[in-house]
């Protein structure tokens, strides 16, 4: 299982390195590294686990931060319904998106920075993405809000960008333009 050791941080140059794309269909090796990642965020939102191997709880885990520079990402969060997704894609990416933007007024965090960067995060506020899933079988996902924030967070993890590129310097808390600020 992954624990906070197996995942690398910032600085590493693992973490800015274009990943690369997945041989499909998925070989045994890769289905367990993805299955690995979606553990991770099961084991890291159960308290009981999350206490007994310090886990530090995650909504995303994509595959450079366990220091696997393969396009592999995992997902597994409630969106501002309740309602849980929990998905585990190959090669994922976004083929399409809004002119609207989001952020989260909170900013975003990430497995990989130890410490809280503030400033808000622009992202998408839809987006849709295409992948495949642990089989290996093509999906298609059209996403919003903070399922689609997570989405991007991921995906750029698999282009060697961190979410406080996103940020501006001079004014981290500056609001975004054509965005819906999300509460979280
Ligand atoms: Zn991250």
């Amino acid at each position: 299982m992954i624990t906070m050791d197996d995942i690398i941080r910032d600085g590493h140059p693992t973490l800015r390195k274009v990943a690369e794309k997945v041989a499909l269909p998925p070989s045994e090796e890769d289905k367990n590294i993805l299955a690995s990642l979606v553990q991770y965020l099961l084991h890291s939102q159960d308290a009981k686990i999350a206490e007994k191997y310090g886990l530090r709880p995650g909504v995303g885990l994509a595959a450079p931060q366990i220091n696997v520079s393969k396009r592999m990402i995992a997902v597994h969060a409630h969106d501002e319904k309740e309602k849980l997704h929990s998905y585990a894609l190959f090669n994922p990416r976004i083929v399409s998106h809004s002119v609207e933007r989001t952020y989260l007024t909170s900013g975003e965090g990430c497995l990989s920075v130890d410490e809280n960067i503030p400033g808000y995060v622009p992202r998408y506020a839809r987006i849709t993405v295409k992948g495949f899933d642990e089989n290996g079988a093509e999906v298609k996902l059209r996403l919003k809000g903070f399922l689609a924030i997570v989405f991007q967070h991921e995906i750029d993890h698999l282009n060697g960008i961190m979410f406080y590129d996103h940020i501006d310097k001079q004014h981290p808390l500056k609001p975004i333009e054509n965005a819906i600020p999300l509460e979280r």
